[in-house]
């Protein structure tokens, strides 16, 4: 595909003008920091993730410091974040640095993508923007400018259209620079040929831009065939002990909210009051039924179900194959707490 020329020039000559210059993994740009940022970046946009990646910096300075912690603590500091895998892959990389590589880093790339939660597009990110190599990137950023430029129909994740895609992003990247041109080329996808409303006026492309010419940027990139996604039911019971705390199990370490903390679920049709007695072994009374909240995956909408009820007796017997705690919402515990159940919470407080 022919290329345009020069577009790592003017790429670089509007970055110096108006790039990002000052976020905060730019500031002190080691490959942990840029490694922990990149991840956060993924599906969730910089000015979301800024607050979260100074909370993790302050508490995990150091790969050490993160491969040492406990995951619930790392799931706490995530919580709202989202997408929890990638918490949990994070925490465990960096245990693998920790036990392989003395807790830094590799700097090969095949052993930087050998790590779990980190993939080609991120890997090259991570050694483009901290140590200068030069490797070439493919987020979702960068797939839309690129979309765009050349007007390439179908949808990006499809093997085809993405080989396409690295293809273009190798043939863009230069021989110097390779930090700034990494984050210029994103800032570009996120700042000016933004999802919605680009800003072509502005953009340092748009004689170039085959999407604009044609007048079919809301084309691109061109969206995946949307399915109607299924919706699933659960009860959630929002078990109350005398003293006003809150009963919550640990999720299984895979599965959706893997390793988070949840209030206990059951299926809809079950008599929630039996169920706790054989389940749970506590005796409890039921007060209301709550308004139904949607939690929407990428796979499916989850309709939860949440029942107010009381505990009768103050019992430490709970189910004893499942981690369970009283949570206190006036001295909360740091646990990684799924979005829906953190908003329950602080409904209920
Ligand atoms: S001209 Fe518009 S659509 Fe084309 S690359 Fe620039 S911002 Fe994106």
């Amino acid at each position: 595909m022919k290329t345009i020329k020069g577009f790592d020039k003017k790429l670089l000559a509007w970055f110096d003008q108006h790039g990002r210059h000052d976020l905060p993994w730019q500031t002190e740009r080691s490959p942990y920091r840029v490694w922990v940022s990149e991840i956060m970046l993924q599906q969730t946009q910089v000015t979301t993730v800024i607050p979260y990646f100074e909370r993790f910096m302050a508490r995990f300075p150091d790969i050490t410091t993160l491969a040492t912690a406990k995951l619930d603590e790392v799931l706490h500091l995530w919580t709202g974040l989202g997408y929890y895998a990638r918490a949990r892959n994070l925490h465990k990389a960096a245990g693998m640095v920790h036990d392989h590589h003395k807790g830094m880093l590799p700097v090969e790339f095949d052993e930087v993508i050998a790590l779990p939660g980190i993939g080609r597009s991120t890997a090259g990110a991570i050694l483009a923007q901290s140590l200068g190599q030069r490797h070439p990137i493919l987020d979702g950023n960068v797939k839309r400018v690129l979309t765009r430029l050349h007007a390439i129909e179908g949808w990006p994740v499809k093997k085809d259209i993405e080989n396409t895609l690295w293809q273009l992003a190798e043939d863009y990247t230069p021989t110097s620079r390779l930090a700034d041109y990494t984050q210029a080329i994103m800032d570009l996808g996120a700042t000016l040929c933004r999802r919605g409303k680009p800003d072509c006026p502005a953009c340092p492309f748009n004689q170039h831009c085959q999407a604009r010419q044609q007048d079919s940027v809301h084309l691109f990139p061109t969206p995946k065939a949307r399915k109607v996604l299924p919706v699933k039911q659960t009860r959630m019971l929002l078990l109350q002990d005398q003293q006003g705390q809150f009963l919550l199990q640990q999720r299984p370490p895979a599965g959706i909210w893997g390793g988070l903390w949840s209030f206990p679920e059951c299926s809809l049709e079950t008599d929630i009051e039996q169920w706790c007695a054989i389940e749970l072994g506590l005796n409890i009374d039921v007060d209301q039924h709550q308004e139904i909240l949607r939690h929407t995956f990428s796979h499916y909408h989850l309709d939860i179900h949440p029942i107010r009820a009381t505990l009768k007796n103050h019992t430490d017997r709970v189910m004893e194959d499942v981690a369970s705690v009283w949570y206190n919402t006036r001295q909360p515990e740091a646990l990684g707490l799924p979005g829906p159940v953190r908003q329950m919470l602080e409904n209920l407080s």
